[in-house]
């Protein structure tokens, strides 16, 4: 039956963090990065008047995203210290980044005999996008240690695998947390040219260290970013991208024409125009986060990995431990927290949640 599907995605598992909607009783949810804070009153009484004056609902978005790409192009450069380096022409504007690394895989591999290079553990969505548009996947291994790529091994496969077009690093990693080291960052520089590399810094704005100042001497990168995160617009779905014009402009003809709705629009722009009282809870969040760390350094039976974003890693001390137990207990106690890559990924809450969660680690046998 139905022998129109492709065979090789009946075995695919859909990607479904948890299910959508109110959930019966309050559950803490740490299991998706997002931030904590939902958008404060008077920012969505704005957003709300844009909406009023400014979006006739019956005409299709602006298409071109003109002004956002605009006041994209002035954040990044702002935030990294360039004058106008990036202008319109680098960005790309997707709905979350998830569209840009499915654009990016259609730029690249689509149609033609190639693959991939992820080093896992690592965000899920480049080995599963992949997969849904028949890409191969190779993947190398990370320090037990540190979770740096173990370069000596990523080396040898793009050696022996000329067929690999793409090599996806993240900057901090999730679920790892840890920033790409110089050596990582040196690695990715020394690729040649005929490979995209494609650096997600999607927790920028928690670990403030950034590639983008490498863009002009490296065509062959692009730099992934979101607003799902620290800007608190999970539910509106932007993401965007920095890149060569030439990447760029690839990418515009890949994507569905009205890819972003008007009001998501307009509220990237405004969280961009109010980014200073926005990303004022960044520095609570990173101490609350150093705080968890702290916590959970005297747990008897966890490892706990030093963060440059808003998530920690934990990892059990003895492999006996059932981590799937414990999620599910702590599940049932209402936190719910990522079980990934061998490890637990539990993003930093309110206090709070951070007081809960912690109890209900200790509670755990
Ligand atoms: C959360 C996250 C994203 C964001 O994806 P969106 O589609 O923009 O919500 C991208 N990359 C990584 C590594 C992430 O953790």
């Amino acid at each position: 039956m139905l022998e129109f599907l492709r065979s090789d995605l009946i075995d695919l598992a859909a990607y479904t963090p948890h299910p959508g909607g109110k959930p019966s009783h309050p559950v803490d949810r740490l299991d998706t990065n997002e931030s904590p804070f939902d958008l404060p009153k008077d920012f969505k009484e704005k957003l709300v008047q844009a909406y009023q004056e400014g979006i006739a609902t019956n005409r299709y978005p602006d298409g071109s995203h003109g002004e956002l790409k605009r006041a994209i192009a002035q954040y990044v450069n702002e935030s990294a210290g360039l004058e106008n380096v990036i202008d319109a022409s680098r960005i790309s504007v997707g709905n979350g980044s998830d569209e840009l690394i499915r654009s990016l895989l259609i730029a690249t591999c689509v149609g033609s005999d190639c693959s991939i290079l992820v080093a896992t553990p690592t965000f899920s969505m480049y080995g599963i996008l992949s997969q849904t548009l028949g890409i191969p996947v190779s993947s190398v291994s990370r320090s037990e240690t540190d979770f740096s790529i173990n370069l000596g091994e990523a080396k040898y496969t793009v050696e022996r695998n000329p067929l690999i077009r793409v090599v996806f690093a993240v900057h901090p990693n999730s679920p790892t947390a840890n920033p790409l080291t110089q050596a990582e960052i040196e690695w990715l520089k020394s690729l040649p040219e005929q490979i995209l590399v494609v650096i997600d810094e999607a927790y920028f704005e928690f670990s403030q260290t950034s590639v983008v100042r490498e863009l002009e001497e490296h065509p062959n990168w692009v730099i992934l970013r979101t607003f799902s995160k620290a800007f608190r617009l999970a539910s509106l779905r932007v993401g965007y991208a920095i890149a060569h014009p030439d990447v760029t402009a690839t990418l515009e003809k890949i994507r569905l024409p009205y890819n972003l709705p008007s009001f998501s629009q307009i509220a990237a722009q405004l969280a961009l125009e109010n980014r200073d009282s926005l990303l004022t809870v960044i520095p609570e969040l990173l101490k609350e986060r150093d705080r968890l760390f702290a916590a959970f350094s005297s747990h008897p039976n966890l490892q706990v990995w030093a963060s440059s974003a808003n998530f920690l890693y934990l990892r059990p001390r003895s492999p006996q431990l059932s981590l799937a137990k414990w999620v599910e207990t702590l599940k049932s106690k209402g936190t719910l927290i990522r079980h990934t890559g061998g490890g637990l990924r539990v993003t930093v809450g309110t206090p709070e949640e951070n007081d809960r969660t912690l109890e209900r680690f200790q509670a755990l046998k």
